[in-house]
């Protein structure tokens, strides 16, 4: 590390407010957004007349929601002032910082779409990109090019989020991280976690190759006690070297899957394996790696309330539905200072859960785990919407299965599906299980039932021959005129 970068290093450690929470702390992550509401709450005397108190030692969820919409109205302002994108939308719209209180008024905003930051993201820029710190470029599961911003304060919080994430999680600066996302992905998180674990002092080690020995190597020869990485990636892995050793005896603490969504049966499989807990992650390019943390009780990823806002709506007809329910989540940007995003729909399906949550955190309402992108759905039989995970659950509690790959094609007016599977024991038994398990998907057994499905096929592949493919690709829809 040259002097440049360890001063950066410092610079960046000092200003962590991760660094305020008491090692004592039972809920770092919920702890570290009531640091940032009373701090607000300080500062700004309106904050304080909306939340009626004169101190905030004790942040309730009311005062957490007043404090969420004092941030909007503000990003909201800074947005107009600063981002082009935002000074003609808002007037076009009609609408002003002042003209959001309640949590119903946000429905006055206007909804921004990824398409329109694919098309022009420096339109979106509040800053000159002369004054970026840094700037990372996405192709996306559909294939736009989108450009966020980072300038010095935008990383910092988000390192911010990452510490106090790691902190939630259990890490000390006793453990070390391991690494594995494939090189497969579209930007490359390893970079920026190994970054956040050097800013924070953590150890950490990095090994995206798909060998599963230099992996074990690594996993070994950094002393790893946690590990992040796909799941399905992170199961392959596991596949290949269970069968060398027992993976208890390497002492890892806990998993966090990240990237993709988890599906409970490869969880269960994994924690019986390596014998330790795995949490979910939940992050987007747009706003950052660690959006949303599972907690021990894993009922739900405790959300980043301090920088983000989240909603989830009705995707047809964009107004607010209640908590618990599914539909499309739509992030806001509480502090950004270049890539501002209000009201950003990320085509991803998932529901909020309110508080408390069984861990004791008592205002920080929850995401439940999300399902998968809008974008990554197909339809089957009588518009029936089918998605990866709903596959990975059945089909990876079978612990012999290493990856898989669906085509859909059609004879007809039926829809086949077909499965290519790679696993260590192609037995007929396997086949039958994995055909009655799919069968019994309510998805394809109302499709069935119509008979505008056929009962699905599998076909085996030789073990070691399935190429590793991201969730994104899992499903390849063959069908010719499909609507
Ligand atoms: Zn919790």
């Amino acid at each position: 590390m040259g002097i440049w970068e360890a001063m950066k290093t410092f610079i960046i450690r000092r200003r962590l407010l991760a660094n305020m929470i008491s090692s004592e702390c039972k809920h770092p992550l919920e702890e570290w957004m009531a640091i940032k509401a009373r701090m607000t709450f300080k500062k700004n005397r309106e904050l304080r007349k909306r939340i009626g108190k004169n101190k905030l030692e004790e942040v309730t969820r009311e005062d957490f929601d007043e404090y969420q919409l004092f941030c909007v109205r503000k990003q909201m302002k800074y947005a107009e002032e600063n981002s082009p994108y935002y000074k003609d939308k808002f007037r076009n719209a009609g609408v002003r910082p002042e003209d959001i209180n309640t949590w119903d008024d946000l429905q006055k905003i206007p909804f921004t779409e990824p398409t329109d930051l694919a098309k022009d993201s420096m339109y979106f820029y509040a800053v000159s990109r002369t004054k970026l710190a840094r700037e990372f470029t996405t192709t996306g599961t559909t294939g736009h090019r989108k450009f966020i911003g980072y300038t010095v304060n935008d990383l910092v919080s988000k390192i911010d989020i990452v510490a106090s994430a790691l902190k939630d999680i259990g890490m000390t600066g006793e453990d070390s991280l391991h690494i594995m996302f494939p090189l497969i992905t579209a930007w490359d998180p390893s970079v920026i976690m190994a970054g956040a674990c050097k800013i924070l002092g953590y150890k950490s080690s990095i090994c995206s190759d798909p060998d599963a020995e230099k992996q074990l190597t690594t996993i070994k020869e950094s002393k790893a006690t946690y590990i992040i990485g796909v799941p399905s990636f992170i199961h392959r892995i596991t596949t290949l070297t269970n069968k060398i050793i027992d993976l208890k005896n390497l002492g890892i603490k806990k998993i966090i899957s990240t990237s993709e969504p988890l599906p409970e049966s490869l969880r269960h499989s994994l924690e019986e394996i390596w014998g330790c807990k795995v949490l979910d992650v939940w992050g987007i390019t747009e706003f950052g790696l660690a959006c949303a943390v599972e907690c021990d009780s894993q009922n739900g990823l405790h959300t980043d309330e301090a920088n983000m806002l989240f909603e989830i709506i009705d995707p047809e007809t964009g107004k607010h539905v209640p908590d618990g329910t599914f539909g499309e989540l739509v992030i806001t940007s509480l502090s950004a200072e270049c890539s501002v995003l209000i009201r950003y729909r990320t085509r991803d399906i998932a529901a909020m859960l309110a508080p408390p949550c069984k861990c004791g955190a008592h205002f920080n309402r929850r995401l439940a785990k999300p399902k998968g992108r809008m974008d990554l759905q197909f339809k089957i039989g009588m518009g029936h919407k089918i998605y990866p995970i709903l596959f990975d659950e059945v089909i990876f509690s079978n612990k012999s299965i290493v990856d898989y790959q669906l085509k859909i094609t059609k004879n007809g007016y039926k829809d086949i599906l077909t499965f290519e599977v790679e696993t260590t024991t192609p037995t007929d038994a396997l086949k039958e299980k994995i055909i009655n398990d799919i069968s019994q998907i309510t998805e394809i057994k109302q499709g069935l039932e119509e008979d505008l499905v056929d009962i699905p096929k599998i076909t085996f592949v030789d073990f070691g021959t399935m190429q590793y493919t991201v969730k994104a690709k899992k499903i390849l829809d063959c069908r010719e005129n499909f609507d």
